[in-house]
């Protein structure tokens, strides 16, 4: 086992006070002991084993606890943390995944080991498609009927006017591709239903797999949870409502709530009830209804959906945002809401056999 100092160390002064690191790990230190840790820090810039550096500290005068402090922090890194230096795609994402604390070699293993479901390839399916298609997935399924038209160019970033008339599905693929030549991508030029999720779930059934629900209807989000709860897959639904960013219940078999749990997401087929006056107005206003889909909605929310999927890779099902929760920002305040969605025993879509 070596220890080595992590990319991620860096050190400023301030007001006779030593800062070491930047961001939740940022720590201060007094001079003397800030003297100290970059001693160590010097030294561990190339790699060296832990009897090296209790007798460098001793030889130095430097307490075993700065070690340790710096290794706390993310500052100096373990043999099995280590992230190569390369220049390759995955490079700066495991220094990411070692800044939140996580072990960033294990996680991109999880990566590769599961194939991912993206269900609507607009805003946040461009947004997270890139996102897992740069940490190299076993595979991507692209599921999206839609052809590219003008108005999706404001946030559908892997699209051009070249591509207006095209399918998302193909062009998205093409895209992907040419950022990382290692992707196997399926395309599917069709609308969610219950039999391409069956065929996609029936091909990847020895892998792990995730499905990410992307899509605005409410009818696309209740088939799709259903078909998920039924084949026990995980899913989470990525979204905006207007200007709140909004993900989840992020559903884990057997772990946590599904969108239908206490019907807290109001999710029905049919979400009318009034008389038929109303009825009739309500069609017409809804029929008029366009969603203001622009960067920071869609950004915003599928930031946020990768958030959870790569808490949810990890194994750190407490540090999901959106488990039993349906979880908001609103894209211009920054406000959080956070609605609770218990799981409940008696739900009639994920309660079966328990
Ligand atoms: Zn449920």
């Amino acid at each position: 086992m070596f220890y080595k100092t992590s990319y991620l160390a860096t050190g400023g002064c301030s007001n006779h006070q030593g800062i070491l690191g930047v961001g939740t790990k940022q720590y201060f230190v007094s001079e003397a002991d800030y003297l100290k840790s970059l001693k160590i820090l010097d030294f561990l810039l190339n790699k060296k084993t832990y009897d090296e550096v209790i007798k460098f500290c001793e030889k130095n005068n430097i307490n075993k606890s700065i070690f340790d402090t710096l290794v706390e922090h993310n500052l100096i890194v373990k043999e099995n943390l280590y992230v190569e230096k390369k220049d390759d795609l995955n490079f700066k994402n495991k220094l990411y995944f070692h800044a939140l604390g996580l072990n960033g070699n294990a996680l991109a293993k999880e990566f590769a080991d599961t194939t991912f479901v993206i269900v609507g390839c607009g805003g946040i399916g461009n947004f997270i498609s890139f996102a897992i298609g740069s940490l190299s997935p076993r595979k991507i399924e692209l599921i999206d009927g839609d052809k590219i038209e003008k108005s999706n160019l404001n946030r559908q970033f892997l699209f051009t006017e070249n591509d207006i008339g095209k399918y998302k599905v193909d062009v998205l693929k093409k895209n992907l591709v040419e950022r990382n030549n290692k992707l196997s991508i399926s395309e599917y030029k069709e609308y969610v239903s219950k039999e391409v999720l069956h065929n996609i779930f029936e091909q990847n059934k020895k892998n792990k797999t995730l499905v990410i629900l992307s899509g605005d209807s409410f009818s696309a989000l209740s088939l799709t949870a259903k078909a998920c709860v039924k084949s026990e897959i995980p899913f989470l639904n990525i979204g905006y409502l207007n200007d709140i960013s909004a993900i989840g219940p992020f559903y884990i078999p057997g772990i946590s709530s599904c969108p239908f749990c206490h019907n807290a997401l109001s999710i029905s087929d049919d979400i009318s009830s009034g008389h038929n006056e109303s009825k009739i107005l309500e069609d017409r206003i809804n029929a008029n209804n366009e969603a203001p889909s622009s960067f920071t909605n869609n950004a915003l929310a599928a930031s946020m959906g990768m958030a959870d999927i790569i808490e949810f890779l990890s194994h750190n099902y407490e540090r999901i945002n959106s488990l039993n929760k349906r979880f908001g920002i609103n894209s211009a305040t920054f406000e959080k809401y956070v609605l609770e969605v218990n799981r409940d025993r008696k739900c009639e879509i994920c309660s079966h056999g328990e």
